[in-house]
């Protein structure tokens, strides 16, 4: 579904990515784990468009998305919940959420039933429903967060990618992103999974790959890496 291929990126002279290679099978959850500066949400903007790789292949099922702009490519059916809190602080959830879907509205995608994709979210987060009118910029940092992993889902998108979904949240709420993404998962949406807390991702993942220093060390099954030794010690948090 995904497949990216020696792909290069960088801030202008500065290399940040050094050829990585990687899959996201369609169905399928795939996580990207790493140390803080491995290139990890470097790897999803070039993905997603918001910067363009210096050299390499992007496709998107069978696609070639290498180079476009980000909103081309979430016309092409990739969603991006980038890190941090990504809103329109100035306007209300709801007008949020339908921002997400206007990528699909304009044309290239199935325009769907929109007001029933917002239920959906509001389903989910039903801690958004409860504040649809009011201004992004007023949430909380953990509303926020789940503000714009629900803004990426309006797009209805073949794959999503999630750079830590769960950053700033409260330990309950952590718990229950990951409900979330195992939800997803069972419905059969196709992710590419960053994120802080390993273990949780790679017990919710099918396949990771590591990287470290804008490479990709190892990779493997996600039950095979969480009893890698290496891993284990480097990442897991346990010897
Ligand atoms: P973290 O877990 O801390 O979020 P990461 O694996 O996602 O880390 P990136 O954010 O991709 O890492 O950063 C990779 C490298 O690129 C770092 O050395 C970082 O300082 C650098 N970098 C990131 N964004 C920029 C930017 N806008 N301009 C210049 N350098 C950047």
């Amino acid at each position: 579904m995904l497949l990216i291929k020696d792909l290069y990126a960088a801030y202008g002279k500065v290399q940040v990515l050094h050829g990585i290679s990687l899959e996201v099978p369609k169905g399928k959850v795939v996580t990207l784990i790493g140390s803080n500066g491995a290139g990890k949400t470097t790897t999803m903007r070039a993905i997603s468009g918001m910067i363009k790789p210096v050299s390499g292949r992007i496709q998107l099922g069978d696609k070639d998305i290498t180079g476009m702009g980000s909103h081309k490519i979430a016309k092409s059916g990739l969603a991006h919940s980038p890190e941090g809190r990504r809103v329109f602080s100035t306007l209300s959830v709801t007008d949020n959420l339908q921002l997400g879907a206007f990528p699909r509205l304009t044309f290239g995608r199935p325009r769907g039933n929109v007001e029933q994709d917002m239920e959906r979210v509001f389903e989910l987060f039903p801690r958004l429903k409860e504040r649809s009118e009011q201004l992004a910029g007023t949430l909380s940092g953990g509303e926020q967060q789940m503000l714009a992993m629900g803004r990426a889902l309006m797009l209805n998108p073949d794959v999503i990618l999630l750079d830590e979904p769960s950053m700033g949240l409260a330990p309950l709420l952590v718990e229950e992103v990951f409900r979330i993404i195992r939800h997803l998962k069972e419905k059969g949406v196709t992710m590419l999974l960053v994120e802080q807390f390993a273990a949780a991702a790679l017990n919710v993942a099918d396949y990771g790959y590591v990287m470290e220093n804008g490479n990709i060390s190892v990779h493997g099954p996600a039950d095979q890496l969480k009893n890698d030794p290496a891993v284990k010690a480097a990442y897991l948090g346990a010897a």
